[in-house]
């Protein structure tokens, strides 16, 4: 569970002050729909919201306070009010240890689900335990992953009752573009009853995909890309990731904390090794040796791609560290903090126009894979020319297998 509190997540200032001040107000809207890129912390942010509100000690949270006969109410909660940040949960109440081990009966979640409709039990209980347990769980699908409908089926049977302890039953919905229409309606009925007990906090990375009835029913609070120096920090000080492996994770995550943490187990450093015996390869003038180990890579299907993907970020954070170099010198802050003397003594051999022209091919190179252009085709052009510079001005090598030659 990589946060549970506003207070542990990180770089999402804007949001979480304007969550926590809605959560410490008392008065909440039927449905929050959280949106902005994968592994920004929309989902923690999501439960520490739902803790927030469920929090004994929280403006949503006394059960026990009735309006007397003579107007004002007797504020007279059963545990004391909090010394923590209103609108926090307090993490010390009955509520807060329950919804700490996501085991409170009004908090209930939604995610995406692969597998046989009869494991599906399974299969959700092991992600919760999996999610509670790992402090730096971060969910992963399969592309068909979707929130099921018998799942959905089921909570909103439960909807029909009263909550059974807090005074609003919170539903957190993770991903929630990977619904069907007749889900979607379900929801919307739940979230335009009037009075209703019920509170929906949506998280999505592709809120257009969201039907325009539910997005306009929700009141919508964007998270941003994370700062590298945010996920550096986070890598290094909570996860144990050592300097210049976390430098790079940082850089390689495009501002997404949860794609760091995915990579954490895979140092990037190895990857170094393959792609510069990769280049090698271009550089020795054998096309056909370098075809072949690309396409030797591809043949793990979209876990090739990815690991092509990433050897191209990688090169580009290379280049940007010559650039620097050539730039800054000594006072260089390079992302390949362990490889200074590398980074100077390449950046010595190559001037400036070469770096960009790299930069440039390696970036549409990346475009191109993005856009679905064969990517094995297109690495190997890239990596061609980034050995080669004379490809890039005067055409292509004679090459024993091309076709042209004949
Ligand atoms: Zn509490």
């Amino acid at each position: 569970m990589p946060a549970l509190r506003f207070r542990d997540i990180l770089g999402q200032d804007e949001a979480i002050d304007f969550l926590q001040r809605v959560a410490a107000g008392g008065r909440y809207g039927n449905a929050y729909l959280l949106h902005g890129p994968g592994g920004v912390g929309k989902g923690s942010a999501a439960i520490a919201f739902a803790r927030a509100m469920m929090c004994e000690r929280g403006a949503g949270g006394a059960l026990d306070v009735q309006p007397s006969l003579f107007g004002a109410p007797e504020p007279a909660p059963a545990v004391a009010p909090a010394a923590t940040t209103p609108g926090d949960a307090c993490d010390e109440c009955a509520a807060c240890h329950k919804s700490r081990d996501l085991q409170h009966p009004d908090l209930k979640f939604l995610f995406p689900l692969t597998g046989e409709e009869k494991e599906l039990d399974t299969v959700y209980r092991e992600t919760v335990d999996a999610w509670r347990e790992d402090p730096f769980f971060t969910f992963v699908y399969e592309k068909a992953a979707s929130i099921r409908l018998s799942t959905t089926r089921e909570l909103l049977r439960e909807l029909a009752f009263r909550p059974f302890e807090a005074r609003h039953r919170v539903v957190v919905v993770r991903d929630a573009d990977r619904m069907r229409e007749d889900q979607y309606s379900a929801m919307l009925k739940s979230i335009e009853e009037p009075g209703a007990s019920t509170v929906w906090v949506l998280t999505t990375s592709r809120p257009t995909r969201l039907p325009a009835t539910i997005r306009s029913r929700c009141q919508r609070v964007r998270f941003r890309a994370l700062h590298e120096d945010v996920i550096d920090a986070y890598l290094r000080e909570r996860v144990g990731v050592a300097d210049d492996a976390s430098r790079l994770l940082a850089a390689l995550s495009s501002g997404s904390l949860g794609r760091a943490l995915q990579g954490r187990d895979t140092d990037p450093r190895l990857a170094a090794g393959e792609i510069f015996d990769l280049l090698g390869r271009a550089r020795a003038g054998d096309p056909a040796a370098l075809w072949g180990q690309v396409q030797r890579m591809m043949n793990f299907g979209r876990t090739g791609r990815d690991k092509l993907r990433r050897y191209l970020e990688y090169l580009i954070l290379w280049q940007r560290d010559l650039l620097r170099w050539r730039y800054e010198g000594e006072a260089a802050q390079l992302v390949h903090v362990g490889r200074r003397a590398d980074i100077a003594r390449a950046a010595a051999a190559v001037d400036p126009t070469e770096i960009r022209r790299r930069l440039m091919l390696l970036e549409e190179c990346l475009r191109s894979i993005d856009g679905n252009v064969a990517a094995d085709a297109s690495i190997f052009s890239a990596l061609s020319r980034l050995a080669n510079p004379a490809l890039s001005r005067t055409g292509w090598p004679r090459h024993p297998a091309a076709r042209w030659v004949y």
